[in-house]
């Protein structure tokens, strides 16, 4: 499948594109996890974007555009792919257009993980993610804690709360949110394949996914 996943942060993204990839193996392409790769590894690249990140700020259209134009014509997308955290602007959504085009690839569905800004906020404060880059398990400290407090159950790594994952960094992520990406709601709706799904769960937001794609 080629679907293309929105929502505030916090909606689920992440989560709902790992049950998903498991259902084809079509591969998740998170800009977000692509973005902490590049500062683990020290790059050019990652150096720039780590100030914006942990501000809750976003990282320059240009610089995403250019790493997702690579990562789109990598072999494993041909089989489908769940963009998640891509695009998170107008201008970004634009462009990508225009590389879609290019490249030949078409989306089966432009999805939206709408979920209440209360649930957000009470989300995005309780996340805890697993400190090991190969494994990046995702905790709840409500909903969904670790078997040992600050231990990945499936790793053994220490859990900890992202730097952009702070109270302020997370209002100030949520303001972008309304300001940036929300706007590509009304942008895809009009360029049709949209589908607003309202979130109860992750489960139920895939269930629906799956209905509608006929899988
Ligand atoms: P969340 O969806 O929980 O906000 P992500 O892991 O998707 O977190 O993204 C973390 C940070 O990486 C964002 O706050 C932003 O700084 C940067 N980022 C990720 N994707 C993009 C994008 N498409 N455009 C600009 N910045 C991005
Ligand atoms: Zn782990």
């Amino acid at each position: 499948m080629k679907v293309m996943l929105l929502g505030a942060p916090g909606a689920g993204k992440g989560t709902v594109a790992k049950l998903l990839t498991a259902l084809d193996g079509s591969v998740q392409i998170s800009t977000g996890d692509i973005l902490r790769a590049e500062v683990r590894a020290g790059s050019e690249l990652g150096k720039d974007a780590k100030r914006y990140m942990d501000a809750g700020d976003l990282v320059p259209d240009s610089v995403i555009m250019g790493m997702m134009e690579k990562r789109l014509q990598e072999p494993d997308c041909q089989k489908g792919f769940l963009l998640d955290g891509f695009p998170r602007t107008i201008p970004q959504a634009e462009e990508l257009k225009k590389l879609m085009a290019r490249i030949n690839i078409d989306l089966d569905m432009v999805v939206n993980i709408d979920v209440p800004r209360d649930v957000i906020l009470d989300r995005l404060c309780t996340r805890r993610t697993c400190s090991n880059p190969d494994c990046q398990a995702i905790y709840n400290v409500k909903s969904n804690p670790t078997k040992v407090e600050g231990i990945c159950d499936k790793c053994g790594s220490p859990v900890i709360q992202r730097d952009d994952e702070t109270e302020e960094a997370i209002s100030h992520r949520l303001e972008t949110y309304n300001e940036k990406t929300a706007p590509l709601i009304g942008f895809y709706e009009k360029e049709g394949k949209f589908q607003n799904i309202p979130c109860t769960s992750s489960d139920d937001v895939v269930n629906a996914i799956k209905e509608k794609l006929g899988l």
